[in-house]
């Protein structure tokens, strides 16, 4: 029998429970046909820099299954169940998606494939979304005991990578779309090879400081891994595999990282609307501002134009990178909500058009975090001040200078508020496009009206 696979946060062969199911489905006179779809509706929304990894990752997944692997664009509930046709598949084996339109596509596929069952073995997390509950049945909304749950609850073992796969070879493909324009943004290198290696040079040279380093924007002092994780170019599973029995905080830090991730995909799991509406059902009356000023504003932001130096440096990184430090992601997030009052979701829609590791489930409710809207225990209240963060996370402003030219010369007792340096603002760089004590009255105001209503 023939074995369909169909890639999709999942491109790689090691560790990859849904490969193992297909081949052993396939049997031993059988064969196992990689198929990944390009699907308008996601590809769209993508962005060029995802896109472009993608595609690369698509190139090096292509070449590790030689060649056999079938391109289809077009929409998966014709495209799957078409293949299966042609080829006479008995089954179609997938890992399972988690989230919104995933699960939605996926029901739909399934009933389109009628008689060919779809076989869903493991999910791109370490625990299955949804798996983790109070001893209630009901879902976590705070974080520690959702990790402290999640660590007791524990994950596989990593399967291993299988040798000699019996790959359908021959199968018409669609060419692969054409490369997006980058615009000098550089990427990490693509596919599972790449992962392995970023994380290997990571475990050998930097876990080791993470815990002291990864609040640091201008050290390299994290993995790097986002972008892989997010395609599955590594499973956390053979992080965590890997981490187990290394002793001390450093990777105790790591594997708490890795439980966040899967802890907005658990959260996003049980509230699917999560995506675009508040967490937090009071905060949905909170009032943002629309219109040209807040559009100026937002692209004043976009362009790393805002006169604040750390939000600045963070959204040219964006541009530049397409990914940003995790504390200038809370900093420049924090900063659009709070001291611009435009909607999380506005930023949040412009983070994943531009970051590499765009994924709804860790983006968007990490902008509820920091909007307040969402799990954070310590809502709304909290307003990052992005001067003091700057002095107190990038104190030599390393970070501020790679990214922001202009401030390059500026001593660095000013280099996070240049407004009051002795020879005033460089020339290019602007002055703060708001008073951030100003805004910060006027977003726990409008707090306020929410809380008393
Ligand atoms: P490391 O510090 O090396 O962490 C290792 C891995 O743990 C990361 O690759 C990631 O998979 C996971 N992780 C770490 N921190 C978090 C976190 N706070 N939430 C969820 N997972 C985490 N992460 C994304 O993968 N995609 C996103 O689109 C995304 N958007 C974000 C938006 C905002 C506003 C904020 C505050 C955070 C966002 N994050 C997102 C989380 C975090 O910033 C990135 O995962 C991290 O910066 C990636 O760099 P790294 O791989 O070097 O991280």
């Amino acid at each position: 029998p023939v074995a369909l696979l169909w890639f999709r946060r999942d491109l790689r062969l090691a560790d990859h429970p849904a490969l193992l199911a297909a081949i052993d489905a396939a049997g031993a006179d059988g064969a196992v046909l990689p198929v990944f779809v390009v699907d308008p509706r996601l590809w769209g929304p993508a962005g060029a820099p995802r896109r472009q990894f993608l595609l690369g990752c698509l190139a090096d997944l292509g070449a590790q299954v030689d060649g056999a692997l079938v391109l289809r664009s077009g929409d998966p509930v014709r495209e799957i169940p078409a293949l299966a046709r042609e080829v006479g598949a008995a089954g179609v084996h997938v890992s399972a998606d988690a989230g919104p339109y995933g699960r939605q596509r996926d029901a739909a596929v399934e009933r389109a494939l009628g008689d060919v069952p779809l076989e869903r073995t493991g999910s791109p997390y370490a625990v299955t979304p949804g798996r983790v509950t109070k001893d209630d049945g009901t879902p976590f909304r705070v974080f520690s005991p959702f990790a402290r749950a999640w660590r007791a609850h524990g994950w596989r073992a990593p399967a291993p990578r299988p040798r000699g796969v019996p790959w359908l070879p021959g199968v018409r493909s669609d060419p692969p779309p054409p490369a997006p324009g980058l615009d000098g943004v550089r990427l990490p290198p693509a596919g599972e090879d790449a992962a392995g290696a970023a994380w290997r040079r990571f475990r050998d040279e930097r876990l080791a400081g993470y815990r002291d380093t990864r609040n640091i924007p201008g050290t390299d002092g994290t993995s790097r891994l986002s972008a892989y994780l997010k395609y599955g170019c590594v499973h956390p599973r053979t992080l965590l595999a890997d981490l187990d029995g290394v002793e001390g905080e450093a990777a105790a830090t790591y594997v708490n990282e890795l439980a966040w991730r899967d802890f907005y995909a658990d959260v996003l799991w049980h509230r699917p609307e999560t995506h675009k509406e508040s967490l937090d059902l009071r905060m949905r009356a909170m009032t943002y501002d629309a219109g040209p000023d807040a559009d100026e504003r937002f692209t004043a932001w976009a362009t790393g134009r805002t006169g604040y130096p750390i939000v600045d440096a963070g959204m040219r990184q964006l541009l530049g990178e397409a990914w940003v430090h995790n504390r200038v992601r809370m900093i420049v997030a924090s900063f659009l909500v709070k001291d611009l009052h435009v909607d999380w979701w506005r930023g949040a829609r412009h983070f994943l058009a531009h970051l590499v590791d765009g994924d709804l489930a860790s983006n968007n409710h990490g902008w509820q975090w920091v909007a307040g809207t969402g799990t954070d225990a310590s809502p709304y209240h909290r307003v990052f001040n992005p001067t003091r963060q700057g002095k107190e996370f990038d104190p030599d402003g390393e970070y501020v200078r790679r990214w922001v030219p202009e401030l390059r010369d500026v001593p660095t007792r000013f280099v996070h508020e240049p407004w009051l340096a002795p020879g005033g603002t460089p020339e290019g760089y602007p002055l703060p496009i708001v008073d951030h004590a100003e805004e910060r009255r006027v977003a726990l105001d409008r707090y306020e009206a929410v809380r008393r209503a």
